[in-house]
Order: structure tokens, then sequence, then C-alpha cells
């Protein structure tokens, strides 16, 4: 069989929750298109309530869109849905952790509900890989979070699928088990499986990420390499420490201005428009005398902010 282009097609998806009680009806996706390419470490970013959550558990089988198509590997969700669940596979922003079973029976459980047979199941190698060997055999009320975040994704792959969907995989996981996590899931995608995962942690979309989709108000409003992401906006930041610390970035015309720490502070500009000259002139205009300057590449939260309006 051929594999297919990409991982995930979505076209023109809309969800609407319905009314309920006093809440209004609420449009969660609004025409949201997105080709997630075979083979990419995909990110997903935009602000909370922007519709991540939504769109990954339709493409789960968990939420029932109201309009628009998504395809799994190829595999139409509502034609072929047992087919394109089987191509995936999830770990949900909320962590539900089967408190009865010990990691190695909540895997078993899984690969059987999956159909794996027995000999084809390798439940040791997902909890040695996911660092979880020697609590194999612990309940799995007695795990940290950030083991059971792990479990959740040895679980998501007992059925060996090509796409892997990490929904906010880091939030409330430490920086050690946050490298581990990563490591793996690199690895998985060195091997061919294609990851596709939220995350609010912009840097660490940007280091891991090969292409990004920022959603907002439930559509797509950008979706690149990242690399060609962070090349379209084409600023600069200068970050000045000036000889007495600020407790608020300066307001300077024509220039977006951030706080840092330790009473420095951020200038953005279009290189396109203006020099590191012309915006050491605008500090001095205001009255501000620059003790140390450095200069940065635009991140991803630059990126973002001009494309949402928003912060991460
Ligand atoms: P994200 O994951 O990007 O933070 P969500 O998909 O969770 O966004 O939410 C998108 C929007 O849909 C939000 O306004 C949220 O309040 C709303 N929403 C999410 N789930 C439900 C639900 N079950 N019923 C009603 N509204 C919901
Ligand atoms: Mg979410």
């Amino acid at each position: 069989m051929d594999l297919p282009d990409y991982a995930i097609e979505a076209h023109g998806v809309t969800k609407i929750y319905a009314a309920k009680g006093v809440a209004p009806a609420k449009t969660a996706l609004n025409r949201l298109d997105l080709k997630v390419p075979r083979g990419s470490i995909f990110g997903l970013l935009g602000p909370n309530g922007a519709g991540k959550s939504t769109f990954i558990n339709i493409i789960a089988g968990l939420v029932r869109k109201t309009e628009g198509t998504v395809s799994v590997w190829g595999r139409d969700i509502d034609e072929r849905g047992r087919d394109a669940r089987a191509a995936i596979g999830v770990v949900p922003q909320e962590l539900a952790a089967d408190v009865f079973f010990t990691p190695r029976e909540s895997l078993e459980t899984q690969a059987g509900y999956y159909g794996v047979p027995k000999h084809e199941r390798h439940t040791d190698a997902l909890l040695a890989a996911l660092g979880l060997s020697d609590k194999a055999n612990a309940y799995v009320r007695q795990l940290s979070g950030g083991m059971k975040r792990r479990l959740m994704v040895a679980k998501a792959m007992v059925h060996s699928p090509p796409v892997l969907i990490l929904d906010e995989p880091t939030a409330g996981v430490d920086v050690d088990l946050r490298r581990q996590l990563w490591a793996y899931v690199s690895e998985l995608n060195r091997q061919g499986v294609t990851i596709v995962l939220t995350t609010h942690y912009l840097e660490e979309a940007q280091e891991l990420c090969d292409q990004i989709a920022i959603v907002n108000h439930g559509s797509v409003v950008a979706c690149e390499p990242t690399a060609s992401l962070l090349r379209r906006l084409d600023t600069r930041n200068v970050v000045v420490t000036p000889d007495m610390p600020v407790t608020a970035a300066p307001l300077l015309a024509g220039f977006e201005t951030r706080l840092r720490a330790a009473g420095a502070f951020s200038v953005t500009y279009r290189t396109g428009q203006s020099s590191v000259e012309q915006v050491l002139a605008a500090v001095r205009g205001a009255g501000i005398h620059i003790k140390d300057i450095a200069t940065e590449d635009p991140n991803l939260e630059d990126v973002f902010l001009s494309l949402t309006g928003a912060p991460a």
C-alpha cells in the first residue's frame, strides 16, 4: 500500500458545542484546514481556548464535529472510523489513570483492546523506553504525575501506530521528565512515526517541531515549516539594559517593547523597515541611558504575538 503524503488532513472542520443550560452555544472550530506531512514533528500552537483539544478529540473520535472532513493516514474518520483510530495513538490533555491497574496491566489491557496478539506485544520494551520498568508492578495511583503522563504515552503506543498525538504533554511535568519524554518522542520520529503535539512551551516547539500551525479562535492562522514561520516576520529584538533598571517597558513610537528580567527591556523592530541605530536613537530619545545591548533573532513568542495579538 502506498503511504499517504499527509498523516492527517482536515478540511473545513467546524465544531459548535451546543448550548447547555445558561451556557450559550460555542463555536470551538471555525472551518479549520490543516495538513500534517507524514514523518514530521508537527506543533499545534495557540492560546487557551483556541480549539486545539477539540480538534485532537475529533481526530481521536471523542468529539463529533459539526462540519468538514478529517482523514487520518488516508482514512476518512466518518467512513472508516475504526481504521482511522487504529492509525493513531492519542495522549489526551486530561490524565485519566486506571487506579486499580499496575502499569503492566494497564498496557496489556490496552493492547487487548486494540486486538494486538500476545506475541506481538512489546509491553516490557515500552515500560523501559518510558523509564517505568521499576514501576511495572506498582499501582498506578502510587505513580507521580510525570510517571502517569509517561504511562499514558506508553498506552498510546501499544498498537505501534504510525501517528502519535500528544495534547499538552509537558503540562505539569518537571524538566528531567520532559527531556526524557522528548528524547523518546524524537526517537520514535527517527523511526518514522509522525508526531503531533500541542504545547504552551513555545521554545520547546521551536526546538522540536519541524512544522508549526498556529490556531486562534478555531482557525489556522499560520502553518509552515518552523524556520519559514520565523523568517516570515523578519523581526529582530534589541535587548537593552539601562543604567537605571526600569519597572515597565518604555513606550517607543513605531516599536513593540517588552519588559525583561532585572530591569531590562526588549525592543522589536522589522529588519526591512528600521535599524538598530534607529532603535537606540528611540531609546535615548525616551531619556534612557544605555548600559548594554544585545540583539536576538525572533522567537515563536514574537511570531505568535504578531499573528494573534495574544500572549501564549
Ligand atoms: P484549547 O485546547 O486550544 O485550549 P479547547 O478545544 O479546549 O481549546 O476549547 C475551545 C473552546 O471550546 C473553548 O472556548 C472552550 O471553552 C470550548 N469548549 C471545549 N470543550 C467544550 C465542551 N465540552 N462544551 C462546551 N464548550 C467547550
Ligand atoms: Mg487544550
